[in-house]
């Protein structure tokens, strides 16, 4: 089974991909985390895009998805977590993988924004938290599970959340058309568990 999870920032969608992920015995790729995994020169023509909102070019994300999926944890199906983000990528990910399900995950433009405001990265092992919801870490800025220092990322600025945002409304959004009676709905409101087992149910 391959499916797509799609939704703006902080709709939680790479928290249930993760977690459908490990119920289906999916492999999970989420490509903003491929991309802020790149180093040397790279990184540093990614970081221009990313750290102010923007998309990277599709001929390059692409390219570093092809040889993600390549792997052989694929092999068993794929959760796309970030991609396609425009109308092109989807078209490109026609040739690539036959998809079963999309799912899209709404939240309010100013929930994202309250969410992102409180979103903290462990430096060292990338867990994710929030303060203004959940999960918050059990010391003030350390990591639960690794004791590593908390961050925010980088692109978690109020103007790049601005930008992503109106990304997400003027190319991603479409791209839901294109997949038509594939997509499955949730408000990503509920709480974690109940829009969980939402899509697992409509799976
Ligand atoms: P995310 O972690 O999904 O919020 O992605 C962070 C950033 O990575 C985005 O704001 C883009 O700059 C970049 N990015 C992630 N996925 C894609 C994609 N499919 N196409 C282009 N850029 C992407």
């Amino acid at each position: 089974m391959n499916l797509i999870f799609v939704g703006p920032q902080g709709s939680g969608k790479g928290t249930q991909a993760k977690i459908v992920a490990e119920k289906k015995g999916l492999c999970h790729i989420s490509t903003g985390d491929l991309l802020r995994g790149a180093e040397g020169d790279l990184k540093n023509e990614l970081d221009d895009y990313m750290n102010s909102g923007k998309l990277v070019p599709d001929e390059l994300i692409v390219k570093i998805l092809k040889e993600r999926m390549e792997k052989p944890d694929c092999g068993n199906g794929i959760i796309l977590d970030g991609f396609p983000r425009n109308s092109k990528q989807a078209e490109i990910l026609d040739e690539m993988l036959e998809i079963d399900k999309v799912i899209e995950i709404n939240i309010p433009d100013k929930e994202s924004i309250r969410r992102i405001e409180g979103r903290m990265v462990c430096i060292d092992c990338g867990e994710g938290y929030n303060v203004e919801t959940s999960p918050m870490p059990e010391k003030e800025g350390l990591c639960d599970k690794c004791g590593g220092k908390l961050i925010k990322r980088d692109d978690d600025t109020a103007e790049a959340v601005k930008k992503r945002l109106e990304i997400y409304h003027s190319e991603t959004e479409p791209v839901l058309e294109y997949y038509g009676d594939k997509v499955l709905s949730v408000n990503g409101m509920k709480g974690i568990d109940n829009v969980s087992n939402e899509i697992l149910e409509g799976i």
